[in-house]
């Protein structure tokens, strides 16, 4: 993939681009994902509070009432703002419909783009619960419950950025998938080159996906939006060491009849120290693709799971 064509396409909170939009006038650059993630993404920003009609600065909200139909609230006057944020938030989401968003990442503890754990307080300011959710995540989330989303402090953990990395670039390969032609064919296709990255998230869902592809229905548009479902579903998955293990065992079996006795002896060492969580699941990754390579071994050479995004 080169750096300007065929970018991510990612929603996101305004602020952690660096705008100042927060209301003290202020901002909260991410600069891992402006400068790094930022290569590889058109990114399509948006503040709620600004965008609805509020000011910069402006006096500080928070969410008040129930954690059911939680209210934006001026802390200070009381005023509720609530009525002016759903109504924007209506518009923003048909405005989003032809976004073709991979991703979205929403800023932690805002009232109105926090994903989790907002604090919602009782009009005496007593905190009544720590489970809210900002008023525009919930809605975006609501209404498009295939797109991954994430915020700025879980893309600081390693292992949850990695997931959403490779959730992101799938969707983006999904996205380009449905500006084709929809046919059983095609979606073959999608589906070979992401099967070792669906049996990592889980083996026994991955035969699901066999039997929703052989069912071959005449209704493409049906086929497609069932299988796209499935995939959202087990790449919500979490890997794990065993699992991934199960998948280059699996990749193996493809490679061994090539393999020399010290290639043999090299890969099984390898991979009882990746599954003794001794070695980085790249290595196994990288050596296996490089017999694939060194052995031409199609199946393998067309599987994303050998070529992940590199960007963390
Ligand atoms: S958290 Fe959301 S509403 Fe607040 S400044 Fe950032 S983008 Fe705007």
């Amino acid at each position: 993939m080169t750096l300007n064509q065929n970018k991510l396409r990612l929603g996101i909170s305004t602020c952690l681009l660096g705008e100042k939009v927060r209301y003290d006038g202020g901002h909260k650059l991410d600069a891992w994902i402006k400068n790094t993630l930022g290569q590889f993404t058109t990114f399509v920003p948006v503040c709620p509070e600004f965008e609805c009609g509020m000011s910069i600065p402006r006096p500080a909200m928070h969410l008040e009432g129930t954690k059911e139909n939680p209210q934006l609230i001026q802390t200070l006057s009381k005023l509720n703002l609530t009525k002016q944020m759903k109504n924007w938030i209506k518009l923003q989401i048909k405005k989003l419909k032809s976004q073709d968003l991979d991703g979205y990442i929403f800023k932690t503890r805002s009232p109105s783009c926090g994903l989790s754990n907002i604090k919602i307080f009782s009009p005496l300011s007593k905190l009544v619960s720590t489970e809210g959710v900002g008023l525009y995540a919930k809605q975006f989330t609501q209404a498009f419950p295939f797109i991954p989303v994430t915020d700025e402090e879980k893309l600081h953990d390693p292992k949850y950025r990695e997931h959403f990395i490779e959730l992101i670039f799938i969707m983006k390969r999904w996205r380009e998938l449905i500006l084709q032609k929809k046919s059983l064919r095609n979606l073959m296709i999608f589906h070979t080159k992401h099967k070792l990255v669906i049996m990592s998230h889980s083996v026994s869902h991955s035969k699901e996906f066999e039997k929703i592809l052989i069912k071959n229905p005449k209704d493409c548009a049906k086929l497609y939006q069932i299988y796209h479902q499935k995939l959202v579903e087990v790449l919500r998955l979490h890997t794990t060491i065993k699992k991934h293990g199960k998948v280059l065992q699996y990749a193996l079996s493809y490679c061994k009849s090539h393999l020399t006795a010290d290639e043999k002896k090299e890969i099984q060492s390898i991979l009882d120290q990746y599954q003794n969580d001794v070695l980085p699941l790249m290595v196994p990754i990288t050596r296996i693709n490089l017999y694939a390579k060194k052995y031409q071994i199609e199946y393998l050479l067309e599987q994303y799971y050998f070529n992940p995004p590199l960007l963390s």
